[in-house]
């Protein structure tokens, strides 16, 4: 609410890609009008990354927020649902696992499925006691059950969808709900007297738009908080050395698979995203390991289908600037950092970014205690982000390129360490209560790259051997009768009216 008499505050948000239509979308719908005037500036000339296909089931609760309805929103991004992510090829050639949105079994009086599998003996069997792994498997989906009861409850799930076509759909909505667009290049920034605070950006036709907040969603050009305010960016490329993709579509063939596909490859790891029109698939490899033209030759030969396009050459850095809001600049999408999409974290990282700055918004003058939270909480999920994505690369047995040797042998950070050598005792996982990542995808990944347990919780000892054998089974089937009975994938779309 903002203090009596205050004027709104004129937020202006740099960019038009994914982060600025779903910064502008989000402020429109959430924030009152009386606190704050939305205007976004975006130049048709320099155009959007334009990739980032596959997303986490958070994102569903942002759509639901702003008002999208799900059929309408799948059909107009070509939208297929995703159950998971599948690693091929990561810890061993050969391998193959899915991290599904969803826990393993039940868990029982307060001990995890997995602690009552490993007493069985049959920990390696825990991909077949989720749901949402049988049937991303079988190409099958439904959406989950309210019933807690319910296996069909066990799950959540997101969308893979064609990333040049959500900015646009976002547009419509943020215009809609009162957000106005700027087209033009911004060529310089004003800041007051003192240097400090952004004033207006000025364009190349001359204009100069002037607000109070800006947003910085200029992608990897960060015109605002690295250009200007020269906030630095915190390089982690020690541990995520991949710096380069190359994307190309192709044509699809076979049954629509509800999930995503990250290919471990000679120098790095290929995606393979399922659209309802086509595959978006993509490189992401060390330039230190391997040249653009092999890259791109290696790509071309892995896919399924003729290529749509010309392939794209993207460059970037992983690393984050430690401060995304400094003095009133906020910075949301490339511009605040990135992560390499090996389990499709930036549109989540861009979702909780809006998320804070709505319930930080600042009321009349911007609070420096509002912008250290901020700071605080986009530090601690690009941090725990960070380190899932080192562990699978890290924990690996390949050594088969040198590639592999240098992420199987480097030093993980201190937060890493700590986490694989509990999972590694007795199974245990880290526990937080908010954030992304929570205990069963650290079991999926731990498990799926190798790292057994030595021990596991004492309190699965109480059942007796031969009930316990008993129950497993009976999950067992019961997963994957649940699995069979879900209607095939692409069947499912068309029947919601989700098909384009
Ligand atoms: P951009 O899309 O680059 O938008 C920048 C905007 O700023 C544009 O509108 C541009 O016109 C504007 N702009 C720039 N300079 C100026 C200027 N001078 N004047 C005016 N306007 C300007 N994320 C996922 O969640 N899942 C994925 O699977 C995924 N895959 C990815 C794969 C790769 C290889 C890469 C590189 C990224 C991937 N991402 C993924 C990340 C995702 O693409 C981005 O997070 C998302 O698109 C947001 O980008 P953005 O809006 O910050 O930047």
């Amino acid at each position: 609410m903002a203090a009596e008499g205050a004027k709104a505050m004129r937020v202006v948000i740099v960019g038009g890609g994914t982060a600025g239509w779903m910064t502008a979308a989000a402020l429109a719908r959430l924030v009152p009008a009386a606190q704050a005037e939305i205007v976004l500036v975006e130049s048709d000339e320099i155009g959007i990354v334009g990739v980032g296909e596959a997303t986490l089931p958070h994102i569903r609760a942002f759509n639901t927020r702003i008002g999208i309805d799900e059929a309408d929103f799948m059909r107009a991004t070509g939208a297929t649902f995703k159950l998971g992510i599948e690693f091929r090829d990561w810890a061993r050639i050969g391998d193959s696992y899915i991290h599904p949105f969803g826990v393993f079994g039940r868990d029982t009086d307060g001990v995890g499925f997995h602690h009552y599998l490993a007493r069985a003996g049959q920990i390696e069997r825990l991909q077949d006691f989720s749901l949402p792994v049988v049937a991303a498997r079988g190409a099958r989906f439904a959406p989950p059950a309210d019933d807690p009861e319910s296996l069909l409850s066990t799950y959540g799930y997101a969308y893979q969808f064609d990333a040049t076509r959500y900015a646009p759909y976002l547009r419509v909505r943020a215009e809609a709900d009162g957000a106005q667009r700027i087209e033009g290049r911004v060529v310089a920034v004003d800041r007051d007297a003192d240097g400090g605070r952004v004033t207006a950006v000025r364009l190349a036709d001359g204009r100069a738009v002037a607000g109070d907040l800006f947003v910085d969603c200029s992608g990897f050009r960060a015109l605002l908080i690295g250009d200007t305010l020269r906030e630095p960016f915190e390089d982690w490329s020690r541990w995520l050395p991949c710096d380069r993709a190359v994307a190309v579509p192709c044509a699809s063939q076979g049954p629509l698979l509800p999930y995503t596909s990250a290919v471990a490859m000679p120098a790095g790891w290929r995606w393979r995203i399922p659209l309802q029109h086509r595959v978006g698939n993509g490189y992401v490899y060390s330039s230190a390991h391997v040249d653009d033209d092999a890259a791109r030759d290696a790509l071309l030969a892995a896919i399924e289908g003729p290529a749509l396009a010309e392939p794209q050459l993207l460059r970037f850095h992983a690393g984050r600037r430690p401060r995304g809001w400094v003095d009133n600049v906020v910075a949301i999408g490339l511009a605040g950092g990135f992560l390499e999409p090996l389990e499709s974290t930036s549109i989540y990282l861009i979702q909780i970014a809006i998320t804070a700055l709505v319930e930080l918004f600042p009321d009349g003058a911007i609070d420096p205690a509002d912008r250290d939270e901020f700071n605080r909480v986009l530090g601690i999920e690009y941090d725990r982000i960070r380190d899932f994505l080192i562990l699978h690369y890290h924990a690996t047995e390949r050594d088969d390129a040198p590639f592999w040797t240098r992420m199987r042998t480097m030093e993980v950070p201190d937060t890493l360490a700590r986490k694989m050598a509990l999972f590694r005792a007795r199974g245990r996982v880290e526990t937080y209560r908010e954030g992304v990542f929570l205990e069963p995808s650290w079991i999926a990944v731990y498990l799926g790259q190798r790292i057994v347990p030595e021990g596991y919780d004492q309190r699965a000892d109480a059942p007796d051997a031969a009930g316990l054998a008993r129950a497993v089974e009976r999950l067992h089937a019961v997963t994957a009768a649940a699995a069979r009975a879900m209607p095939d994938h692409r069947e499912y779309i068309a029947t919601i009216g989700a098909a384009a």
